[in-house]
């Protein structure tokens, strides 16, 4: 009998042996949105981040069993201790606050690349890591970048440009097609379905 832990059933897809079958189906996804991924690209302080994204503006991407608000804010934790976003006022006393920038973006992904809520304006990739003691949690939007024609994320909060392709723009991009995501996400399932 396999028994389904809480870390997943591992599984193998593209010659790379995935923790779970949630990690191995984020791998095949980015494969088909043209994104370049490395799985679990180094050891950070107390925790080993589960993909980087290559690019001009790189980000690591956490994976987890993520449904609610609450579940990505948890799963951020240990990525807003290895990587802070502090809230750093810059100028005068009153003036705006802004994020300091961490060293690395980690942008925590769930059990879908389709996240949206009553009142967003678009559908998010997952959520930017946070600070417990800083920062908001910021949706990573997706848009279709104008400049390169790839998917992109938005928020960053290292360059707040698109990510992973690092293209900003005077004008606006626009949101990604649910569509394209949903049939990637799709297919993604099954080339990692499992198989007793
Ligand atoms: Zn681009």
């Amino acid at each position: 009998m396999t028994v389904a832990t809480r870390s997943g059933i591992p599984t193998m897809f593209r010659s790379t042996r995935f923790r779970s079958r949630l990690e191995a189906r984020w791998a095949a996804f980015f494969d088909l949105v043209g994104w370049s991924w490395v799985y679990e690209p180094f050891d950070a302080d107390g925790y080993i981040p589960d993909f980087l994204i290559q690019g001009e503006q790189p980000f690591l991407v956490e994976v987890g069993p993520c449904i609610t608000d609450a579940d990505y804010i948890t799963k951020s934790a240990k990525a807003a201790i290895a990587f802070p976003i502090t809230a750093a006022t810059v100028g005068a006393p009153g003036d705006e606050v802004r994020l300091a920038r961490p060293e690395h973006s980690v942008l925590i992904v769930g059990v879908s690349p389709e996240y949206a809520r009553p009142g967003w304006r678009g559908t998010a990739a997952g959520y930017w890591h946070c600070s417990d003691t800083g920062s908001e949690p910021l949706p990573g939007f997706w848009f279709h970048c104008h400049v390169c024609g790839n998917p992109a994320v938005h928020g960053n909060p290292k360059t707040f440009d698109m990510s992973p392709c690092g293209h900003s723009s005077d004008y606006p991009h626009r949101p990604y097609g649910p569509r394209v995501l949903e049939s990637a996400w799709a297919e993604a399932g099954n080339q990692v379905q499992w198989r007793a």
